[in-house]
């Protein structure tokens, strides 16, 4: 029986490939009809007969091109008009207000294999894509995502390229970045003999032990042989970055497994179109050069995922340290002439090309554990999808935090998060966090009406934020944390938050960050806490996990174990004293002063550096938790003076990190066990939000997990956000837009 049928599919499913599979599918089903893109969705015209299309239909969602999400099909009936072919309709203008730009993406594999194919036109060509894969956001000008408006407009397409352009059958039909050695980007070098070919004098000189800077999808990486200590040296010493570990790229997933474990989780991590960094235990046999990652027993692994890489690791056949080509903590290097002067001093050589960045990202990190993929830097390959929200209002601009930041751009209940643009200490950070903002505006088409930033008053975020004039909502740090979590989750209701991290401006003037808040996406109270100490020194206690090792001691009664000198004894009398001191519940500094007082580290290079290594360090041991106390009171309190004694007396005795470090996390799970009881009896929630960045040492988190859902918890865990101060912004645009709510009803304050 002949029918007709009206499909739309929302999701991802624009600039991917979508309507030329539709295409193909529909026509090897012998259907008719049309497709075209329409708000952001894809519609289909269809007809024929009513089995194939049913099947049709199935298969719009289980053929899908890898690349698209398809979120939602809804189908209706309509009169047969009786056609005879089918084709593909070109977008109108004006309909690409919703348009969903897709991240750029690792090469697929059908391309790979015409790349390794000596016979294909496009054999070893470093720059072969398809719509399935290649560049997208890096490279976009403006909406809509066509060649003209992308860093593509300057090559013109050669004749067989322009064919299969236009061939709604062919795998390149309107692949926007589709190109070939005769009319698409190439490669060049500086340093290197320009006789050779430019990848294989790349490989010789690394092999040589060089540092090499190559252009990739998001940005330049440094390069260099992981298996050779004195480049490793090399680099860090010319990078000024001591100890915070590489990431490495492996040639193939088979020389990965050699030197890491991998899970199932992980494997569909690292072989995914998206290619983030994976954070994996390393195995035994690793063989790479000891700077990679001193101090820690994981490690940052990637697949090659541009027809570059592959082709360099290919050649290369080893693995490569592969590190965001910057100077420490500023932001991504993209263009070649600022490549060359900023990279000049740490790169011995240069692997360039001539395809523009526009907007540059960095890698994105993940780690997976409690069977959740768990994103610790949200960049290239994820950003710009976007999220729903839970909540609808007009468009806000969430500006983050100054560390790790991200921005948040929300309307009509979605939101998009821009890539990491690191920390904005520096001008330059500054400077990429307004382009990018001004260029994520315009391709989301968001007219911010609000701002929201963080409480703190002397954050540059803050200040970029109330720079645009608009009306503001100041939000909590760890309230932002909390809301951040709930939105991952798709949930909308009044939890007990766990908001454990570094550092956060309090209301009380303080600084928090072990809280326990009762907290919905209106507002939060703060139920519990960690107890406070002085701090001295303010934000130098990050890097100096003494000074705080020191405050706990003095707290605890303790004399103090580490090295003695005047600055020591003068940070002593101002704790003693209270005089000069800030007050802090922080947890990551709890984390830093156990580190140092099990003797790990004193100081530190990065922030968190004595955190990660303590939780490296721990074993599956058989112990009891140190004792850590929970107050009752208005105000829970954990205590963390007797911890700290036994900390001490443990090191005494020369118990050594493994033990510490194992009675300290179960310390900590069981207390926030006990916490979130006594609060469950008080309020009647039964639901527990674990955020801040302290949850991202997996350890602390799978055991609190494990503990809270055998007393019948209900725990939400961040996954497609950071928990970290990277997914701050989705918790402060999610508060704001329900602020704005509210006021247009009436209730809660005016801005
Ligand atoms: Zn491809
Ligand atoms: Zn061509
Ligand atoms: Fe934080």
């Amino acid at each position: 029986m002949r029918c007709r049928r009206i499909v739309v599919i929302r999701g991802t499913v624009q600039g991917v490939g979508f309507r030329p599979f539709v295409y193909r599918t529909a026509v090897s089903r012998g259907l008719t009809g049309a497709v075209w893109n329409e708000s952001g969705a894809v519609v289909v015209d269809v007809e024929g007969d009513s089995s194939s299309i049913e099947a049709f239909v199935r298969e719009l969602r289980s053929g899908a091109p890898a690349i698209a999400r398809v979120e939602a099909i809804d189908a209706r009936e309509a009169e047969p008009a009786g056609r005879e072919t089918f084709s593909i309709v070109e977008s109108r203008p004006g309909e690409t207000r919703h348009a969903r730009l897709s991240p750029d993406l690792a090469a697929c594999p059908a391309c790979l294999g015409e790349m390794s194919d000596p016979a294909d036109r496009r054999s070893r060509y470093p720059f072969i894509n398809c719509t399935d894969c290649g560049p997208r956001y890096s490279i976009v000008r403006e909406l809509p995502y066509d060649r003209p408006r992308t860093t593509m407009a300057s090559f013109t397409m050669c004749e067989p390229c322009a064919a299969e352009y236009a061939e709604p059958s062919h795998r390149r039909y309107h692949a926007q970045p589709t190109a070939c050695p005769d009319c698409g980007p190439r490669l060049t070098t500086v340093g290197l003999d320009s006789s050779e070919d430019p990848v294989g004098a790349a490989v010789r000189a690394l092999r040589r032990g060089a540092i090499l800077a190559v252009k990739g999808l998001g940005g330049f990486h440094l390069a260099c042989d992981a298996t050779n200590e004195a480049a490793v040296q090399t680099l860090r010493r010319r990078k000024a970055r001591c100890a915070k570990p590489f990431a490495v790229m492996f040639p193939t997933l088979a020389a990965l497994e050699q030197a890491a474990r991998v899970g199932d989780e992980d494997r569909r991590s690292l072989a995914s179109r998206r290619a983030p960094i994976v954070l994996l235990k390393r195995g035994l046999a690793a063989g790479l050069a000891p700077g990679v990652a001193p101090g820690l027993d994981e490690l940052g692994a990637v697949l090659p995922y541009t027809p570059l890489h592959h082709r360099l690791l290919a050649e290369f056949s080893g693995p490569l340290v592969m590190t965001s080509g910057n100077r420490s903590e500023e932001p991504i290097v993209w263009d070649n002439q600022l490549a060359l002067q900023t990279l000049g001093p740490i790169a011995d050589a240069f692997l360039l090309h001539d395809r523009d960045i526009v907007t540059p990202s960095d890698d994105s990190v993940v780690r997976s554990f409690l069977g959740h993929e768990r994103l610790l830097r949200r960049a290239r390959g994820y950003v710009p999808d976007t999220l729903p929200l839970c909540v609808t209002g007009p468009g806000v601009f969430a500006a983050g935090g100054d560390l790790k930041s991200v921005f948040c751009l929300a309307r009509e209940g979605t939101a998009v998060l821009s890539q990491h643009l690191g920390d904005l200490d520096t001008l330059e950070a500054q400077r990429s966090f307004e382009t990018v903002r001004e260029h994520l505006q315009r391709l989301f088409d968001v007219t911010p009406r609000a701002v929201a930033h963080d409480l703190h008053p002397d954050y540059h975020s803050t200040r970029l934020a109330l720079d645009l004039g608009l009306p503001a909502v100041a939000v909590q740090h760890h309230h932002a944390h909390i809301a951040s979590c709930l939105v991952d989750n798709g949930r909308n209701e009044r939890v007990i938050g766990v908001a454990w991290d570094g550092a956060g401006f309090g209301p009380d003037g303080t600084i928090w960050g072990g809280e326990f808040l009762v907290a919905d996406l209106d507002g939060f109270e703060r139920a519990g806490r960690l107890r406070p100490v002085p701090m001295v020194g303010g934000d130098l206690a990050a890097r100096e996990p003494w000074r705080l090792a020191l405050a706990h001691a003095v707290e605890a009664g303790q004399p103090w174990p580490g090295t003695r000198s005047t600055k020591t004894e003068l940070v002593e009398a101002m704790v003693r004293k209270r005089a000069h001191t800030t007050l802090t519940s922080s947890a990551g500094r709890l984390f830093d002063a156990v580190a140092c007082l099990a003797r790990l580290r004193e100081t530190c290079s990065y922030e968190g550096q004595a955190a990660m290594e303590l939780e490296a360090a721990s074993l599956d041991l058989d112990m009891p938790p140190y004792p850590l106390p929970v107050i009752d009171g208005s105000l829970l309190e954990l205590d963390a003076r007797p911890t700290i004694a036994a900390v001490m007396a443990d090191a005494r005795r020369d118990a050594g990190p493994a033990v510490i470090g194992c009675r300290f996390h179960s310390a900590l799970a069981s207390a926030i066990e006990d916490a979130c009881r006594l609060l469950r009896a008080r309020s009647g929630i039964g639901v527990v939000a674990l955020s801040g960045g302290c949850f991202q040492n997996a350890r602390l988190a799978a055991q609190t997990v494990v503990r809270l859902e055998s007393a019948g918890f209900e725990v939400l865990l961040q996954a497609r956000v950071p928990c970290g101060d990277g997914g701050l912004a989705l918790g402060q645009a999610a508060i704001a837009t329900r602020r704005l709510f509210r006021q247009s009803l009436g209730r809660g304050p005016v801005l």
